[in-house]
């Protein structure tokens, strides 16, 4: 027996993700109303149309988002964002001066071979003023040096950014990312997964040119 745990947050009309950044806009293409003309009395559709930034919601991260010649969305195997043996590392540090998670917090976890999911707790924050505060837990340079090097092949967090967005480097998705393991970011729910014993799920859509894109992260819970 085996339970689904989901890990996204929703996306909806109008919602920040990062503050400054664009707000997805949802509409109809073509309405309910509107296609009543191309269709037999009684039958409708309705077929939506949405402007999304990349970097809405939860989404996961591809080389592409930090180097030019890497591999976007689309070049992610299905091998490399699916059913991946999980381990949850839990450093709900907080905010303010305690936000840096150091490779410390990684030490004795078996990493090699699989998605490393970070649980800060900052997903209490979401969609809160505190969310984007840049108060948000985050990677050192030590961790994803640590993280890369040890083999995992997916890093999650369910904070606002892997990195300290006040540092320009960004060394944890410099790093990771170069090392071509996936990021996924804004995650959710991660207090509700073992320590282990579970298969990790973050598939974006096969869409060319992005570095970035929103998945259905979710967790199958072996019971
Ligand atoms: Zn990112």
């Amino acid at each position: 027996m085996a339970k689904l745990v989901d890990l996204s947050h929703e996306i909806e009309h109008g919602m920040v993700t990062y503050r400054g950044l664009p707000s997805p806009t949802i509409s109809d293409w073509l309405s309910r109303d509107a296609s009543t003309a191309r269709y037999a009395p009684g039958t409708t559709f309705q077929i939506g149309k949405i402007e999304l930034l990349a970097n809405t919601g939860t989404y996961i991260d591809a080389p592409f988002h930090r180097y030019e010649d890497g591999r976007d969305v689309a070049g992610y195997a299905l091998e490399a964002v699916a059913d991946l043996a999980g381990v949850v590392v839990r450093a709900t540090v907080g905010g303010g001066a305690k936000r840096a998670i150091d490779a410390a917090h990684f030490k004795g976890a078996d990493v090699k071979g699989k998605a490393v999911l970070v649980h800060t707790g900052w997903d209490k924050h979401w969609r809160s003023d505190t969310y984007s505060s840049g108060q948000h837990p985050f990677l050192t340079k030590d961790a994803a040096e640590h993280l890369a090097r040890s083999g995992a092949i997916l890093v999650g967090i369910d904070s606002l950014n892997i990195d300290d967005d006040k540092d320009g480097t960004r060394p944890a998705h410099t790093i990771l990312l170069g090392a071509g393991v996936a990021i996924v970011e804004h995650m959710t729910r991660l207090a509700d997964l073992p320590e282990t014993g579970f298969r990790f799920f973050a598939v974006p859509p096969r869409v060319r040119g992005m570095g970035s894109f929103p998945v259905r992260a979710f967790a199958r819970v072996d019971t």
